[in-house]
């Protein structure tokens, strides 16, 4: 099987293997995992942060960053396409009491600075009052789309200017780094926290980080016990995550194995596949005459494997686990079915 139905597919190397077995451990909770801090300090310095929290997942550390930064019945503002919107079960309204108001951050995901200005409502008798500005960078549902420092910092001023704090979902944010040419750091700076995954691209069997300043993360280490999320010898899987940093930049190379991939697959009969910024393929297959679900089970019997992203919209994810060897296998693949 040619696996591309998400990034996060990704089987622990041998070395990740090695260093689980091989990780000194303490309880977490208590603080005393050396693992853990270490791992923690690590993805601080790579976001540029005070401090970073380990979570066990992405999903954990953007509903901790919702909860530390609001206030009980305010309002979020949220990409409409954005993963804290479509795939959070609800979760800022179940954990943080917030309404949602989405913004249409067409393009790549982020809104403009009069976007901002227009959404957000100051607290009142008669308003709830905004409380947090999420981004997602990469955006997942638009293909995995970048958002440069000037976008991030022009919609994080703006928001900042009513006082709203602006938390990033960066699950991808290495993947924008990368392929923005600039350090994670940079995108972060703009902004209030940000998560990121190393389970994704950067091929951990485990967990995210959430970064911000000492006191944020003081907040979101309370919050993250109180979401059930406190681990004890969580230096096991933090191991294999501080090996997963190093991963950053060989992310180019699924980036270039995703441009490979759209290029051959655009090119068939009836499909299109816009060239993406990072990982991540959205392919169009309107023109075949098949559906989105019809495609990709003929793909499965080729054993070729994606996601389903819309009733005519399929999405091909590239990571560790996929070579260019593979890219080419299933681009032939496909023009068989097509
Ligand atoms: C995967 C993902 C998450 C959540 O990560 P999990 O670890 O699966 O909970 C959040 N945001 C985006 C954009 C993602 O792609």
């Amino acid at each position: 099987m040619i696996d591309f139905r998400s990034d996060t597919v990704t089987q622990p190397s041998d070395a990740m293997r090695a260093a689980a077995k091989d990780a000194e451990t303490g309880d977490d909770v208590y603080l005393e995992d050396p693992t853990v801090n270490a791992l923690e300090a690590e993805a601080a310095e790579l976001a540029g942060t005070e401090d970073a929290l380990y979570v066990p997942s992405g999903t954990m550390g953007n509903q901790i960053a919702a909860k530390v930064h609001t206030e009980h019945g305010q309002e979020a503002l949220v990409e409409a396409e954005s993963h804290v919107y479509h795939y959070e079960l609800g979760g800022f309204a179940t954990h943080a009491g917030l309404q949602t108001k989405p913004y249409d951050g067409a393009g790549n995901g982020v809104p403009t600075p009069a976007q901002v200005h227009e959404k957000v409502v100051p607290e009142g008798l008669h308003e709830a009052g905004t409380g947090i500005l999420c981004l997602e960078n990469t955006h997942n549902r638009m293909g995995g789309t970048t958002a440069t420092v000037a976008e991030v910092e022009a919609a994080a001023d703006a928001a900042h200017e009513h006082g709203v704090p602006v938390h990033v979902d960066g699950a991808r944010i290495g993947n924008a780094a990368v392929a923005l040419g600039v350090d994670i750091a940079d995108l972060a700076e703009p902004v209030d926290s940000v998560m990121f995954c190393l389970s994704k691209g950067l091929g951990a069997p485990v967990g995210s980080m959430l970064a911000g300043s000492e006191a944020f993360v003081e907040a979101a280490r309370r919050e993250r016990k109180h979401f059930g999320g406190g681990m004890r010898q969580a230096g096991l899987i933090a191991a294999p995550g501080r090996l997963a940093l190093d991963n950053v930049d060989r992310l180019a190379e699924d980036h270039a194995n995703a441009r490979r991939l759209a290029a051959g697959l655009d090119s068939l009969d009836g499909l299109s596949a816009p060239e993406p910024d990072t990982n991540i393929v959205l392919v169009n297959t309107e023109n075949t005459g098949m559906t989105a679900a019809d495609f990709l089970s003929e793909c499965e019997e080729r054993d070729v494997l994606g996601a389903e992203f819309g009733d005519y919209t399929v999405r091909f994810c590239t990571h560790l686990d996929v070579d260019e060897t593979d890219v080419d296998a299933a681009i032939d693949a496909v023009e068989q079915i097509v």
